[in-house]
């Protein structure tokens, strides 16, 4: 794929499956439930971290830039991403790891080391001040110039491949939805699919995240910057279904309902993003949230590398 244009992704995204899921805790609610399938897109970069990328990835060319920078854990869907990208784009890229380095890396960042990502760690402290101008520069003089991804792919760039990913749904169910619904990290994802839907319709964020902290604002203010106005705004933010918080242990009926939802449907979960809204999807169906007839579309959003090592099923 060439990622000198935002043709070419469209071009991916509207080739993305979208197909029709069952499960007996929907019998009876009246709601019909799809999936968009970007997980689908590539056995290394998929999901919506591949969407968060590409316009970075285009910039990073732009600015004649040959080094990507980003940060992350050790389980990280991004850094993960942006080693494979690095390695498929001909980047160097350099990974900012919280936390020493341990005696033997997690699969993600063995895979990322893999694919020619060299790896940073930084203390848990140090890490915290990531953003800090100091660490910046001592980066830069450390490793040279570098195109900066911040964690998560959480910038206007990101939210703009997101956006594509919407106006590709559009596209391909031409207006035949009720809402559209996202898991939430960074809410990155969130922004950019509401501004690129019809803005008519709503697009729901599931945040994954304990306490939604300025998450609203921080979604608000990336909406704002991708055009879209803040009267009518079409995105709305749910925050009852982490489940404890960002990759903590499933409590039991979480754990049931991920095996029954793999079961039931043949679609693999994370365990840390999209497990978790379709739990918040299929309860608020059975609470009666969506009217009777509503056909909502839920973006898998990848992650299943994440699968590896958070415990067997
Ligand atoms: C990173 C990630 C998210 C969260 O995306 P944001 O844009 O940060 O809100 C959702 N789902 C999966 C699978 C992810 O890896």
């Amino acid at each position: 794929m060439l990622i000198d244009s935002a043709d070419a992704l469209l071009d991916i995204a509207v080739r993305v499956p979208v197909q029709r899921v069952e499960l007996d805790l929907l019998v009876g609610t009246g709601i019909e439930l799809l999936v968009r399938r970007d997980d689908l897109i590539d056995p290394q970069l998929s999901g919506n971290k591949f969407y968060k990328l590409f316009f970075n990835l285009q910039a990073a060319r732009e600015q004649g830039l040959n080094r990507l920078i980003s940060f992350g854990g050790a389980y990280s869907n991004h850094l993960h991403a942006l080693a494979a990208a690095g390695n498929r784009y001909g980047f160097q890229a350099l990974g900012v790891v919280r936390g020493e380095r341990p005696a033997q890396l997690s699969p993600t960042l063995s895979d990322a080391e893999a694919w020619g990502m060299q790896l940073v760690f930084l203390s848990r402290e140090e890490y915290r001040n990531k953003t800090d101008a100091e660490l910046i520069v001592a980066l830069r003089e450390q490793y040279g110039d570098f195109y900066l991804i911040p964690e998560g792919g959480a910038n206007l760039a990101g939210a703009r491949g997101m956006r594509l990913a919407g106006t590709a749904l559009e596209q391909q169910l031409k207006g035949d939805y009720t809402a559209v619904c996202v898991a939430c990290g960074t809410g990155t994802s969130l922004a950019g699919l509401a501004a690129g839907i019809d803005l008519a319709k709503p697009a729901i964020g599931f945040s994954v995240l304990k306490g939604a902290g300025d998450l609203g604002e921080v979604i608000a203010s990336t909406y704002r910057e991708l055009g879209a106005s803040d009267k009518s705004a079409n995105w709305r933010l749910i925050s009852g279904f982490h489940a404890g918080g960002y990759g903590k242990k499933h409590p039991q009926y979480l754990s049931q309902f991920w095996q029954d939802f793999e079961r039931e449907s043949g679609i693999a979960l994370d365990p840390i993003y999209t497990v978790k809204m379709f739990w918040g999807i299929v309860s608020l169906a059975r609470q009666g949230y969506w009217s009777r007839g509503s056909r909502i579309v839920a973006i898998h959003s990848g992650g299943l590398q994440g699968r590896r090592g958070f415990g067997s099923l």
